[in-house]
């Protein structure tokens, strides 16, 4: 723990969540979770039809914009420095998703409220809300310090009840599971509480049919 005291116990469940990493311009923190925006299936509907803007940087950020496009049919893709195939480009653009190449040198903000995002080249596109596609970062060192299996994108391996490969050490959530949403992580939670008390009982039961044996007249 912080105050460097020790805490004991038969088993451990880990629920310390992510960090959601994202291209570093200038107003994206400071905007996160309010018109900077994640998850299409959180916030789409919060800015349905109204013109936004889908952030580049990651291998996924194009599969985003084709899902923020089912909020509205005024979505540009903020390429941002993202190698577009021309595959993808023939896609956006069957959809009606604009494409701007010129990176972006900052979210513009007034009264409190994105307004739009500025180009490098000093021209501002009128936005209501802009999505991004962060690189998920498992908050898991505690995890890994006790020596938990990982796969091999680098994530702790949980079973279904949330059971890791070190005996005792359950895990549950978007520390390890990046697609967890609320209802997600508390149902692992909940999945993984009644799997330790499942074996709490059955260390209970073996210790006292050992302790049992042991007082049996023989
Ligand atoms: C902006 C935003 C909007 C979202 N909107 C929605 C939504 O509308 N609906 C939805 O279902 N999901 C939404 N999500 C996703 C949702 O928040 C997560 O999926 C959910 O919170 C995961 O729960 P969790 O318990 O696994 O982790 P978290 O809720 O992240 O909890 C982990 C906790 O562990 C703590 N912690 C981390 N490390 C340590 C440590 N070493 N020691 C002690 N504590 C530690 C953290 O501080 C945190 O309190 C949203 C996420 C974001 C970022």
């Amino acid at each position: 723990m912080d105050g460097g005291q020790s805490l004991r116990a038969r088993r451990v469940l880990v629920t310390t969540g992510l960090r959601d990493k994202f291209p570093d311009i200038p107003g994206t923190r400071e905007r996160w979770g309010r018109d900077l925006l994640h998850c299409p299936y959180c916030h789409g509907h919060e800015v349905r039809d109204q013109p936004l803007g889908v952030l580049g940087g990651t291998p996924e950020a194009v599969t985003h914009a084709h899902l923020v496009r089912q909020w509205s049919e005024d979505v540009v893709f903020l390429a941002n420095g993202t190698a577009l195939t021309a595959d993808q480009r023939a896609r956006l653009d069957a959809r009606g998703i604009g494409v701007i190449d010129n990176p972006v040198a900052r979210l513009v903000v007034e009264d409190d409220r994105l307004t739009g995002v500025e180009l490098e080249s000093g021209r501002v596109v009128p936005l209501a809300a802009v999505f991004v596609r962060p690189r998920f970062v498992p908050n898991d060192t505690l995890l890994t310090a006790l020596g938990c299996a990982t796969q091999d994108n680098g994530w702790v391996i949980a079973d279904v009840t949330g059971r890791t490969s070190v005996p005792g050490v359950w895990a549950a959530g978007n520390a390890v599971n990046p697609r967890a949403q609320v209802i997600t992580a508390a149902g692992e939670g909940s999945a993984a509480a009644i799997a330790i008390n499942n074996d709490l009982v059955e260390e209970d039961v073996l210790v006292a049919v050992t302790d049992g044996a042991q007082h049996l007249p023989v």
